[in-house]
């Protein structure tokens, strides 16, 4: 077992030039490799690519990555095949001859990892090709998509475990391993994940999502454009995000802060994929301070030093504020998170909601109330944050606006639920 641990030791800092696993990394990566199901739940940011990344490359055969995002699986290509790693993604952008190649590759055994989406592992002709192959595991990255309970359901990811028996079955493995990762799951999503993949028995590897370095604040919103534009001045220089609801809200206060001598791009998915790029890299090469972006802003974007996240107008769940406000201060220096809340942006929310299918609509309502709780609330941000996400603080965290400018209402929720406690 020593000399397994010393190879993987060897092959994080040779290929991915690292000299210490993170956390939990080096034990998840040991389950995985001794063929066992696992489920990791990590905040943003805490390396779960990792975890399946190096074992894929340290076994026999192909691993199967199953990722929501074509720009996801892109990101991670390019960045393994700059460590000479063979990883490609088969999608809808391949040409007839990229797709030779990557089951060409696959049926040698040459290929180390193989991205894929749910929707592309459903055709008939990708199926057949896998059940050919040998398989070292499954990873299903972005996990909570499984769960109707969550924020971003996906129904074709409920159709994966049935998919995996059947290569499992058709390659000679039956019981192929499966890693799940998320770095979003209340303890109901938790379970809906587990029973739906058929991986009640697996080892779960649950980090605590308290991030102490981000300061929560909630501001009321009005005269929020004045409010927004002073406390942008205050932080001149520093890097920062806006959510905004609409594309046409990041539009409008972008070009307010351009006109405040704020260097501030809009970022959303009305934008055509040239700018969205390029607006995108000006914030990362810090040629712009302010990014004005609705939430298709910011899946897999590293950029460690964000000072602020703002929501200018509510989001529509606790997993989304969470995961938004998370890339702020992600390599542990300051990170301010300010939402500026009203009750009309909830009735905004809510009007959105009655446009929904009937069976997504209900859910919808109850994420919105959660959120409309935790913005309500007088008490602790961070616990109350924390504890919907089945991470209990077993103290206030003294660095949230509630438990720094402690208001009359604060403190009367406060005694009331001490005494409840007591
Ligand atoms: P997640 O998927 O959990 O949000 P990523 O897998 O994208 O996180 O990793 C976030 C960042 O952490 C990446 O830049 C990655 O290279 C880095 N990272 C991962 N593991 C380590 C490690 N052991 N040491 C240093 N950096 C690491
Ligand atoms: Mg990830």
């Amino acid at each position: 077992d020593q000399t397994v641990q010393l190879t993987l030791k060897e092959r994080l800092k040779e290929i991915f030039g690292f000299s210490q696993f993170r956390g939990e990394q080096e034990a998840i990566i040991h389950n995985i490799l001794t063929g066992k199901n696992t489920f990791v739940i990590m905040p943003t940011g805490a390396g779960k690519s990792l975890c399946y990344q190096l074992p894929a490359i340290a076994s026999e055969g192909t691993a199967i990555v199953i990722s929501p995002l074509i720009a996801l699986m892109k990101n991670q290509v390019d960045q393994l095949n700059a460590f000479g790693i063979n990883a490609q993604f088969l999608n809808s952008t391949l040409s007839k001859a990229e797709i030779t190649k990557v089951k060409k590759d696959t049926l040698n055994g040459t290929l180390k990892l193989l991205y894929i989406a749910p929707e592309s592992l459903t055709k008939e002709d990708n199926l057949d090709f896998l059940k050919k192959a040998v398989i070292s595991f499954v990873a299903i990255d972005e996990a909570h998509c499984i769960s109707e309970w969550g924020h971003d359901f996906r129904p074709e990811y409920r159709k994966i475990r049935g998919i995996v028996d059947n290569i499992g079955h058709h390659s000679g493995r039956m019981g192929l391993p499966v890693i799940a990762l998320t770095a979003t799951a209340t303890p109901k999503v938790q379970q809906d994940i587990q029973k739906n993949l058929n991986m009640e028995d697996a080892d779960v590897y649950k980090t605590s999502f308290n991030r102490k370095n981000l300061y929560y604040e909630i501001k009321p919103k009005v005269d929020a454009k004045k409010g927004l534009i002073k406390y942008i001045k205050q932080h001149k220089g520093k890097s920062g995000i806006v959510y905004c609801l609409s594309r046409k809200t990041a539009e409008d206060i972008a070009e307010l802060l351009r006109v405040n001598d704020v260097k501030a791009l809009p970022y959303h998915a009305g934008l055509d994929p040239q700018t969205r790029m390029n607006n995108q890299d000006a914030f990362l090469n810090e040629d712009v301070d302010v990014v004005c972006a609705t939430i298709a802003f910011g899946m897999g974007i590293d950029k460690p030093d964000v000072r602020f996240v703002i929501h200018y107008d509510a989001p529509k769940s606790l997993e989304g504020y969470y995961q938004e406000t998370g890339r702020a201060g992600r390599d542990g220096l300051e990170g301010n998170c300010i939402m500026f809340y009203s009750y009309d942006d909830i009735l905004k929310l809510e009007k959105f909601n009655k446009d929904k299918p009937v069976t997504e609509r209900d859910n919808a309502k109850h994420l919105l109330s959660e959120m409309v709780s935790y913005a309500n609330l007088g008490v602790c941000r961070r616990r109350q944050l924390l504890g919907y996400f089945g991470d209990y603080l077993d103290k206030d965290c003294g660095f949230c606006d509630n438990c720094l400018k402690p208001t009359p209402k604060f403190k009367a929720q406060h005694e009331i639920i001490l005494a409840l406690q007591t």
